[in-house]
């Protein structure tokens, strides 16, 4: 059992936060943080700061946290990380890729420092995870001065999928528990969009249709959701509109038609992995085959943009299955490739030790490979973000051939633009100003349960109203 006792501060989260980046996964306990370390059995830390500890002790007298004696909540916030990695660090014989650096926006914090000498000091994070923020935030920021901050930004979202991915984390149903809920969701979200949809009364610069799986839907209903979306939504053709069509074992010739008629130029189609046998034993209903002919048939119908999502450190993968599925995309040559690593939260299935630990960075290895052949291929990084319950202490990182990367994700992932959300669990954003890089937030959920959705389509299209100022 490995403990840190807090005294003089109570910067709980970001110790917690500072042992994840470790793999380490502390109790919820508010002035103690234990978890088991088979490295550190009986180890007992003490993370101090007051007038006379301008450095501290350790309870057992075995190890020391220094903390510098600083006074404001930001100084003290960062220097308890500091020290904490710093004593871990030394204490476990690790390095986590981004150091100290939790948050959840890497790039925010390159921005700021816009050295990546200083994010290594000051934050010890690796220098070329440092590059890699550095390259991202001047891109990113290169996509975001094309999303007018006056214009809106949609996302519709489809809480369904055909079956449950082992590792998903998403408010997503199985779609053969709600066979008979999916008319009654459409109508809900017909209601929701057709109240606020006429009375926007501003540009609409993108919209993203996701999920769980858009294409969940037979073609007839598919064709009501997009009609749906179109006949109340006012699009220019510069809207950039983009289909999750996610899963392959989803898509037909006719929705493929559809989206391609009703003016939709960018799609999704996400393999994870282009190994077979692991997307069987990830309960998903496809195979890397079924993914290369639907792939095929996307180019057919002419989109502009197809991205593609792997995961790295899927639960039944080594690094080489990892690399085969990078090199079978590159071949495919999608515009955009997006690179997740596993990472786990409350809902999924898999257990957290399936997630937690890479002890050989074989993992951390096999991403740097991965990044360098996509590289190499021409693909530039573009947006990034981390997940509190990564594993690895990676990141997620979307790549595009450039001039193809997605207006939405950044829109998205910076918190910098206005996003409005209709259906089950979205949020929507109002931003409100900045300071530097960083922006003024509020938000407005979305009830998340599908039925108590469906029950309240009306109250909740009334809530975006009132949130965005048009009643
Ligand atoms: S496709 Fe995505 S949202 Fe659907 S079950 Fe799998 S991980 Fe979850």
């Amino acid at each position: 059992m490995l403990e840190i006792y807090l005294e003089g501060h109570d910067n709980y989260y970001g110790i917690a936060d500072v042992m994840r980046a470790f793999y380490l996964r502390p109790t919820e306990d508010k002035d103690c943080l234990r978890v088991y370390c088979s490295d550190a059995p009986d180890m007992v830390f003490c993370s101090a700061v007051g007038e006379d500890s301008s450095s501290c002790t350790s309870k057992d007298g075995t190890v020391s946290i220094i903390l510098p004696f600083v006074t404001d909540p930001v100084s003290i916030s960062r220097e308890v990380k500091r020290s904490c990695y710093t004593a871990l660090s030394e204490f476990l014989g690790r390095k986590a890729p981004w150091g100290c650096l939790t948050g959840i926006r890497p790039t925010l914090v390159a921005g700021e420092t816009g050295d990546p000498q200083e994010l290594s000091e000051k934050y010890f994070v690796r220098q070329d995870k440092a590059e890699l923020a550095l390259k991202t935030y001047a891109n990113e920021q290169k996509v975001l001065s094309k999303i007018p901050g006056e214009d809106i930004n949609i996302y519709v979202g489809i809480p369904f999928c055909p079956s449950r991915c082992e590792y998903c984390s998403f408010v997503s149903s199985d779609i053969s528990h709600h066979m008979d809920r999916l008319g009654k969701y459409l109508d809900a979200l017909e209601e929701e969009i057709k109240t606020v949809g006429p009375v926007i009364g501003r540009k609409i610069s993108t919209l993203y249709l996701g999920g769980g799986t858009p294409t969940v839907f037979n073609d007839t209903d598919f064709d009501r959701l997009l009609d749906i979306i179109y006949d109340n939504l006012k699009m220019d053709p510069e809207t950039e509109v983009t289909v999750e069509a996610g899963r392959p074992d989803t898509i037909t010739e006719h929705k493929l038609r559809s989206m391609a008629e009703h003016g939709v130029r960018r799609i999704c189609i996400n393999p994870q992995t282009m190994n077979s046998e692991t997307l069987a034993r990830l309960n998903r209903l496809h195979s890397s085959e079924d993914t290369v002919r639907v792939f095929e048939m996307a180019r057919k119908a002419g989109f502009d943009v197809i991205n593609m999502d792997l995961i790295a450190g899927l639960k039944y993968e080594t690094a080489s299955d990892f690399i085969d599925s990078v090199n079978r995309l590159i071949d495919l040559h999608p515009e955009n490739i997006t690179v997740h690593t596993l990472y786990k939260k409350r809902r999924a299935a898999i257990s957290v030790s399936d997630v937690l630990t890479d002890d050989n960075n074989e993992v951390d290895d096999a991403v740097r490979k991965g990044y360098g052949l996509l590289d190499k291929a021409g693909y530039i990084p573009y947006y990034m973000y981390r997940q509190k319950d990564t594993g690895h202490g990676l990141e997620n990182t979307g790549f595009a051939l450039p001039g193809t990367e997605c207006l939405y994700n950044v829109a998205m992932m910076t918190d910098a633009r206005d996003v409005l959300s209709f259906g089950a669990g979205g949020m929507s954003k109002r931003v409100f100003g900045s300071e530097g890089n960083k922006y003024r937030v509020e938000r407005c959920p979305c009830i998340k349960d599908v039925i108590g959705y469906m029950n309240s389509s009306r109250e909740m299209a009334e809530r975006k109203m009132r949130f965005f100022g048009i009643i």
